[in-house]
C-alpha cells in the first residue's frame, strides 16, 4: 500500500525569504553518494526533458561522465529513479522527468539530505511534499498509454511546486493553484532560475478548478475531500483523465482514477493513500 503521509505542522505563517538551499555535501544514507561525481543537471525547458528523455534508456551515469567539482545531487537523484522503476514506475517521460527535476530545491536546506529518499517532508504551513514514488505513480496514471505530450494540465495544490515543475515536463501547458498565500509565494520563488515557462502558478481555491484554462487534458490533485468536486470534472476534456485522492465507499481515501469519455466518466478507485485534506477557500 503506497502511503502519502502529512508532515507536522512546521510553521504557523509564511516562512521568510531564505536563501536557496545548495546540495549537502555528504549524504549519509544513500549509497549513491559513493557513485561517480557527475555535472550538475539544471532543470529548464522540455528541451531538457527531452535529452534527458533521451539519455534514459541507459542504467545510471555514464563512468565516461566528466568529473564535477564536489559533491552532486545528479547521481542520488539518479539512484531514487532506479528505485521508482524498481518499484514498477516505466513510463520514459515520467522518469525522464524524475531524473531532471532537481527535488532539494523545493525543500528547506536542513530537509535536503532526505530530498531523494522515498519519504514526504514538511514544507510550511501543515503542508508536505508527496513522496517520489506518489509523485511518479500519479505523473504515470496522467500519462498511462500516451508518448506524446499531455495538453493543458491543471493541478490542485501547488505546495512547494515539485510536483508541478515534473507535470512541466510532461505537458505543454501546466496550471497549477494553490490556496494558501505563503506556499504559492514558496513556490514561486523555488521555480525561479528553472526557466519553465510553460508553467502558470495560480493563487486561489482550487476547489473551484480554473475554468480559463479549461478544458484540460489531465487534472491532478495533491490534496484529497470527500469526494471529487464537481467543477474538476465538468473542466476535464473529453478523452482526459484526472487523479486525485478523495474518500471512498470505504470511509478511507483512496487513490481515484476518472476518465471522461463522450458517453460519461468512468471512475476507477486504486490504492488507499493519505493525503493532507482538501479545503475550501484561500487563506
Ligand atoms: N504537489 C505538492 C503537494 C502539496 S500538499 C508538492 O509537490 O509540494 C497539497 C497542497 O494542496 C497544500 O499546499 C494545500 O494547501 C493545497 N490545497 C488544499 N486545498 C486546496 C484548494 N482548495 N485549492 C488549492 N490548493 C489546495
Amino acid at each position: 500500500m503506497k502511503r502519502h503521509l502529512p508532515g507536522p505542522a512546521t510553521s504557523a505563517g509564511p516562512t521568510p525569504p531564505k536563501p536557496r538551499p545548495g546540495f549537502p555535501a555528504r549524504l549519509v544514507s544513500s549509497p549513491a553518494t559513493l557513485a561517480a561525481k557527475v555535472p550538475r543537471t539544471v532543470a529548464t525547458s522540455p528541451a531538457a526533458s527531452a535529452r534527458s528523455a533521451a539519455s534514459s534508456r541507459s542504467p545510471g551515469p555514464s563512468p565516461q561522465a566528466p568529473s564535477g567539482t564536489g559533491m552532486d545531487s545528479q547521481a542520488v537523484r539518479w539512484a531514487m529513479v532506479r528505485k521508482l522503476e524498481a518499484q514498477g514506475v516505466s513510463h520514459p517521460a515520467v522518469l525522464a522527468a524524475m531524473r531532471t527535476v532537481e527535488r532539494h530545491r523545493f525543500v528547506d536546506s536542513a530537509l535536503a539530505n532526505q530530498a531523494y529518499e522515498d519519504t514526504s517532508l514538511p514544507i510550511g504551513l501543515g503542508q508536505t511534499i508527496s513522496k517520489p514514488n506518489v509523485v511518479a505513480r500519479m505523473s504515470e496514471l496522467l500519462c498511462q498509454g500516451r508518448s506524446e505530450k499531455l495538453g493543458r494540465v491543471l493541478e490542485i495544490g501547488t505546495g512547494c511546486g515539485y510536483q508541478a515543475a515534473v507535470l512541466s515536463h510532461l505537458a505543454r501547458e501546466v496550471y497549477s493553484i494553490e490556496r494558501l498565500r505563503g506556499l504559492h509565494d514558496k513556490a514561486r520563488e523555488n521555480l525561479r532560475g528553472m526557466r519553465l515557462s510553460n508553467l502558470h502558478l495560480l493563487f486561489g481555491d482550487g476547489m473551484l478548478g480554473y475554468v480559463k484554462g479549461a478544458p484540460y487534458a489531465a487534472i491532478i490533485a495533491a490534496a484529497g475531500g470527500n469526494d471529487i468536486p464537481d467543477a474538476w470534472i465538468d473542466q476535464l476534456a473529453v478523452g482526459g483523465r484526472l487523479v486525485a485522492p478523495a474518500v471512498t465507499g470505504s470511509g478511507r481515501q483512496n487513490l481515484v482514477v476518472i476518465d471522461k469519455t463522450a458517453t460519461g466518466v468512468v471512475r476507477t478507485v486504486l490504492e488507499a493513500v493519505l493525503f493532507v485534506p482538501l479545503k475550501s477557500g484561500v487563506a
